[in-house]
C-alpha cells in the first residue's frame, strides 16, 4: 500500500512497524478512519486480512473507502 506523506506529499516507506518520509526524515503511523463520520476505526485482523469496523455505527467499512491519515510519532 502506498503512502504519502503528509508533509511533502512523497511516498514514504514502510519499515520497522511504521512509514518513514525520507525526503523530510520523519516517522508516521498510519490511522484509518471512517469515511462517514471521520473517527479512527478499529482494525480487525483475520486470516492476514484487515477489516475495519466503526464504533459509531457504521458497521465493516471496506479497504477501498477507508481515509487513512498520517501522524508524526
Ligand atoms: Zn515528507
Ligand atoms: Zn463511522
Amino acid at each position: 500500500m502506498d503512502a504519502s506523506c503528509p508533509r511533502c506529499a512523497q511516498v514514504m516507506n514502510w519499515v520497522n512497524g511504521h512509514y518513514h518520509c525520507d525526503t523530510c526524515n520523519s516517522d508516521y503511523r498510519q490511522l484509518a478512519e471512517c469515511p462517514d463520520c471521520g473517527r479512527p476505526l478499529q482494525e480487525l485482523k483475520a486470516c492476514g486480512a484487515v477489516d475495519y469496523l466503526c464504533q459509531n455505527g457504521h458497521g465493516l467499512i471496506s479497504k477501498k473507502r477507508v481515509k487513512f491519515s498520517y501522524w508524526p510519532i
